[in-house]
């Protein structure tokens, strides 16, 4: 047990009503019919081997097309910890966590994907850690050969880009799983934005972290919900929300220019007295006026993406809309 401030942590056996700690499973699920019944088969019977701890499945389902909503319900019937948070439609896998972490209820809350993509049995390792005193479990991908090329060059880079110029580092290959204590949970819960970016989020918030190492399985059924183009709007998303470098830029790029251009209009001005006056000059013009105008509409776009964000933050509409929430006591 790591010594904390504050008083002792009280563990799975020092809980005062002899009660078990609960560990929230959250769990989004976007078209994910086929890959139900495996899931619960695979995480109950790991969860249920873990001493000491009780357990909770939140699963949200994301405006699923599909029979994913029937097959929850039918688990859901059956298990009392299992219960099935519907959302009004498709909100995203972002929002959909955010859903689940809010009605989680657990001493710890592990948000955990549907596709057994995450392994059930790094969850005894995170929790595992938590005992150990740790508020923070992160669960890193040692392993992503089951990603394609494509996907890891691109996460790399990501990363790179990100935590050079954003204010909040990111891990790297660190996804949405891992664990978070009570504490964590309800700090996130502080964090009033609407446009959540929840790997940024989980970061931004800190406390004591510790680290395991898993390695990232393939798709246990069905396909992933990222296409390319969905993913670049999760990049710019993720660099847009926690700093203002991109705005930044176009200052140092515009100072550089001005600079440029004073110093080439010295060295015109020079040359015009040296040698006369020069009329040919069509090519360089044409470059300086595309070159200008291009760099001038990327930080339009910028400024652009940002205000965006802001207007669409000023609106305060919620993050997601609950159309029920369904537990095996409630009719
Ligand atoms: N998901 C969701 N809403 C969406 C897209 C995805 O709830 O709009 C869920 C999906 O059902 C899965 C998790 O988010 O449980 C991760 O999605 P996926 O496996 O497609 O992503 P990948 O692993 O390919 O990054
Ligand atoms: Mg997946």
């Amino acid at each position: 047990m790591v010594e904390l401030t504050g008083g002792l942590r009280a563990d799975a056996k020092t809980r005062p009503d002899g009660a078990l700690d609960v560990v929230s499973l959250v769990v989004p699920f976007y078209n994910e019919a086929d890959g139900v019944e495996t899931f619960f088969r695979e995480v109950t019977s790991v969860l249920e081997r873990i001493p000491g701890i009780d357990y909770e499945i939140v699963c949200v389902n994301d405006g699923s097309t599909d029979a994913t909503l029937e097959q929850l319900l039918a688990v859901c019937a059956e298990n009392a910890r299992v219960r099935v948070v519907d959302l009004s439609r498709n909100f995203g896998k972002e929002a959909a966590l955010t859903a689940g972490i809010d009605e989680a209820a657990g001493a710890a809350v592990i948000p955990f994907d549907a596709d057994l993509q995450d392994p059930p049995e790094a969850i005894a390792r995170l929790i595992e850690r938590w005992r150990e005193g740790f508020d923070v479990v992160l669960a890193k991908r040692a392993e992503r050969s089951t990603d394609t090329y494509m996907k890891r060059g691109t996460a790399a880079l990501f990363y790179r880009v990100h935590n050079a110029i954003s204010e909040t580092v990111i891990p790297e290959n660190a996804g949405d799983f891992r664990l978070m204590s009570r504490q964590v949970v309800d700090a996130l819960k502080l964090l009033p934005e609407n446009r959540r970016f929840m790997k940024g989020l989980f970061s931004w918030v800190g406390f004591r972290t510790a680290q395991i190492e898993y390695e990232r399985q393939p798709r246990a059924a069905g396909e992933t919900k990222f296409s390319a183009w969905k993913l670049w709007n999760f990049a710019l998303e993720g660099l847009t929300s926690f700093g203002t470098w991109p705005l930044r830029v176009w200052t140092y790029i515009g100072g550089g220019t001005a600079l440029f251009a004073i110093v080439y209009a010295i060295y015109l001005a020079l040359r015009t007295v040296i040698r006369g006056v020069d009329v040919p000059g069509y090519a360089s013009i044409i470059t300086a006026v595309l070159f200008l105008g291009g760099t001038q509409l990327i930080g339009i776009g910028v400024i652009g993406e940002y205000i965006g964000r802001i207007y669409m933050e000023s609106k305060r509409r919620p993050v997601y809309i609950v159309r029920q929430v369904y537990r095996r006591d409630a009719a």
